[in-house]
């Protein structure tokens, strides 16, 4: 389906800058909305119109609008364990501005929900089905409970309003333009390899990721905007790897000599992640294509140094 006019939210980030560039590789009109709180005017990529904007404050946008990507939150512990109530007022109010931005201009809005809706999870892999295990006090939930928040209110406006909604489950994604000092592990243990200096694990390293390339993940979140699911689907990459070899092979792919440092745990770090895309596969025919060696090889290798 070809969309005339989207709307990208937090167009300036990580993910959203990259989904803009796939948008309008294929035609359509992108406005991104952003207040550059953890993005930057610099990835906002040419050709993308750019509203400079809070969306937990309402927005009103002049022209028709056929597509919604609500990215805009802040997605690293980094940024919204320092922020914890701009992140719930992004993650609550942000998606309420969303969703009632599509609902005037009958488009479809995707919203980008998070892994971290199953908490420290006692399933495993997690499906769609399973409803999470988390801990709705500790310092973590201004982001888990704000995105289950989001994920309450987009379904509340299909079943009230007949909202085109769709919900996608993100699990950790990697790739070009992930700010060095964000915090996320891809980026800090390729600082740390780049640096020479050892890369910070920690606990054990035995806990396990699930890491998918930004090309993959783009290319499933704009297949769940083609068709008319409501979701919630799981987009991630199922192949799970321990953290500890997730540091090894960056330390590989950068060239560096750097060691590894153990520090302490993560309050609310989940032990296992890995997601079940079963889902994404029978409805959007969707599945990861680029496994971590590649994908690591094709954002950070040394030959993408100097
Ligand atoms: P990011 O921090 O790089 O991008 C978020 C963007 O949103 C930034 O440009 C930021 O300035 C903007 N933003 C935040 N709050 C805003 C507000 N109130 N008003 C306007 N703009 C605002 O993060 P990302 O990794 O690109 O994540 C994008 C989305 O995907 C988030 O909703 C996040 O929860 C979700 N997600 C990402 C991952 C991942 O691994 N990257 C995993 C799960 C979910």
């Amino acid at each position: 389906m070809g969309f005339q006019r989207a709307v990208v939210t937090g167009g300036a980030g990580f993910l959203g800058s990259h989904v803009c560039e796939a948008l309008l590789r294929r035609g359509a009109g992108v406005v991104c909305v952003d207040d550059f709180r953890t993005g930057s005017p610099d990835n906002v990529p040419e050709g993308a119109g750019l509203v400079v904007a809070d969306v937990s404050k309402p927005l009103n946008l002049l022209g028709p609008v056929d597509l919604v990507l609500h990215l805009a939150c802040p997605a690293s512990p980094v940024d919204y364990l320092r922020t914890p109530v701009e992140t719930m007022k992004s993650g609550g109010f942000g998606t309420l501005h969303a969703l009632e931005l599509a609902a005037r201009k009958g488009a479809r809005v995707v919203v980008a929900s998070t892994s971290e809706v199953y908490g420290d999870p006692l399933e495993h892999p997690q499906r769609e089905t399973y409803w999470g295990n988390v801990n709705p006090i500790g310092p973590r939930s201004v982001y888990d409970e704000a995105k289950r928040f989001g994920e309450a209110l987009t379904c509340a406006f299909r079943r009230e309003h007949g909202v085109d909604t769709g919900i996608v489950r993100i699990f950790n994604t990697y790739g070009p333009r992930m700010r060095p000092d964000d915090g996320r592990m891809i980026p800090t243990f390729v600082r740390q390899a780049r640096a020479g200096v050892p890369l910070t694990v920690h606990g054990d390293g035995s806990q396990t990721r699930s890491l998918c390339h930004v090309d993959d993940l783009v290319r499933g979140l704009l297949t769940m905007a083609d068709c008319d699911h409501p979701g919630p689907v799981n987009l991630g990459n199922p192949e799970e790897v321990t953290v500890l070899e997730v540091a090894r092979r960056v330390i590989e792919v950068t060239g560096g000599r750097s060691g590894v440092r153990h520090v302490e745990p993560m309050e609310d770090d989940p032990r296992r992640r890995r997601p079940d895309i079963s889902l994404a596969r029978e409805v959007l025919g969707w599945q990861p294509e680029i496994d971590l060696a590649e994908g690591l090889r094709r954002s950070f290798g040394r030959h993408l140094v100097g």
